[in-house]
């Protein structure tokens, strides 16, 4: 079985730099949505704890339930609003506060131009009402920038929106809240941080994509994707490799086959450009359900070792390759 090596130095290391940034590691929210962008739910919230970061951000109830006892606070960004002693619920709508449980904890979302979740700046005093009437218990108040990693106006034009929206917020009599907008490339931007938390994601996983102008800051990657070999043959000159044999061998070669698919999570990509590995190895022909080939004999060999760089390859970004390996494959940290 293919396997992921979590490198907990480099994990630190980023979330040391992002504390530079905030101030404190108090102010740290850890993402851990998605099986941890593909790192490991249990995993990362274990390290990120010991650590020292108090604060997690989960997609649903379910995670949060796995790694709450870690943490001093959870907050889950999209699953129905209960009632909770630990938790805190993200109100995406207006509706939402009418399906809320009574007393439940939420942290209200208010779009400033993303135009995916969060009430409009219209439904503000709607919002704070409904909350009051509900007798849901306001514990922050959170936007979500949609340019943050590209170089524009936008970013700032959103912050402004979100300060008059906090201000209203705070002069409705909820004192009691905090106010976070940040996330990594967001938070690796700033000069000047001065919210209450940042909920820091991808960064923490030791990736920036930002435009290289801002990258001042070095990351660390923490996974490594590994593959253990299953069988060895050697091929003579002009036999073909796998599905629609696509690969011919140019040269009598000894190749292996390799554990990981696109059953794994991995990409199945395109043969005309073929993956080059950590070490360099092309990935020969079409990859299988459960199966690639390389040109080695070794018993392990790295397949990744920075997301960012094989997501280059792949025609996307470093997200849509952490995330996509499957939660199955075995997590070691190292
Ligand atoms: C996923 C997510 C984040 C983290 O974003 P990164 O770019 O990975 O740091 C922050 N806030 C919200 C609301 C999110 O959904």
């Amino acid at each position: 079985m293919a396997f992921i090596k979590i490198n907990k130095q480099h994990f630190y290391h980023n979330l040391n730099q992002i504390a530079l940034q905030t101030g404190s590691v108090d102010k740290i929210a850890i993402v851990l949505k998605d099986n941890a962008y593909g790192h490991g739910l249990k995993t990362i919230g274990k390290l990120a704890s010991e650590f020292g970061v108090k604060h997690a951000v989960v997609r649903t109830t379910k995670e949060a339930r796995e790694i709450a006892s870690f943490f001093s606070t959870v907050l889950v960004l999209g699953d129905e609003i209960i009632q909770d002693e630990k938790l805190s619920f993200t109100i995406n709508s207006i509706e939402a506060i009418d399906k809320a449980e009574v007393g439940a904890r939420v942290e209200l979302k208010v779009d400033t131009g993303m135009h995916r979740n969060g009430i409009s700046i219209d439904e503000l005093d709607d919002a704070l009402k409904g909350i009051e009437q509900k007798e849901l218990k306001l514990v922050g108040v959170m936007t979500h920038f949609r340019s943050a990693d590209e170089l524009s106006s936008e970013l700032f034009w959103q912050q402004k929106r979100f300060a008059s929206v906090c201000k209203k917020v705070k002069k409705a009599g909820f004192t009691e809240v905090r106010v976070h907008s940040h996330n990594s490339a967001a938070i690796l931007r700033t000069k000047h941080f001065n919210e209450d938390l940042v909920r820091v994601g991808i960064g923490a996983y030791g990736y920036n994509e930002l435009p290289s102008s801002f990258d001042t800051i070095t990351l660390k990657p923490v996974m490594e994707l590994w593959v253990k070999r299953v069988s060895t043959r050697l091929l003579q000159k002009g036999e073909r490799i796998g599905y629609g044999g696509t690969f011919t061998a140019s040269h009598a070669m000894e190749v292996s086959t390799y554990d990981l698919g696109y059953g794994d999570g991995w990409f199945r990509a395109d043969t005309m450009q073929p993956f080059k590995t950590a070490e360099g190895l092309e990935i020969l022909g079409r990859v299988s359900m459960d199966f690639i080939s390389l040109e080695s004999t070794k018993d392990e060999v790295c397949i990744v070792s920075n997301a960012q760089d094989a997501a280059k390859q792949l025609g996307t970004i470093s997200y849509e390759v952490t995330t996509a390996l499957n939660p199955h494959i075995q997590r070691d940290v190292v």
